[in-house]
């Protein structure tokens, strides 16, 4: 497989000890196969994410997916101002960034700071790939 953005070979590594994911050894993108995300254990959505209504589709991209060459399409995650690429035609999964998941992360940790509440940085951001898993797989 090859990077969607720099066509460079994909390199398999664990993500976080979580699941396998695809990484460019140039850009630092990632690649994140959907069926790998059900490899997570369960997470606890509230209704409103269930939804998917922090999920916004933007607009199609000419970035192509590893898998099938189709064009990923741009989504937007609305409460962590996050971007993710996605193959929608074949529902494989979807790109991130470089650094996009650790930005995210801090994000998630200036937040729960913020809101004097405890939160998990990384069991929220586990439910942000649920919850975008659960999104592509009902389209
Ligand atoms: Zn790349
Ligand atoms: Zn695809």
């Amino acid at each position: 497989m090859n990077c969607p953005k720099c066509n460079a070979e994909l390199v398999q590594k664990s993500y976080k000890g979580m699941f396998d994911v695809e990484v460019c050894p140039q850009c630092q993108g990632m690649w994140l196969d959907l069926h790998e995300l059900d490899k997570l254990e369960d997470v606890v959505f509230n209704i409103d994410e269930r939804k998917g209504s922090l999920i916004h589709y933007q607009t199609k991209t000419t970035f192509p997916c590893p898998h099938c060459g189709k064009p990923l399409d741009e989504f937007q995650y609305r409460l962590y101002d996050l971007k993710l690429d996605a193959c929608t035609e074949h529902n494989h999964g979807f790109w991130l960034d470089a650094g996009e998941d650790e930005r995210v992360i801090e994000a998630m940790k200036h937040r729960a700071h913020d809101i004097k509440r405890k939160i998990n940085a990384e069991s929220e951001w586990k439910k942000i790939l649920k919850n975008m898993h659960s999104f592509l797989d009902k389209k």
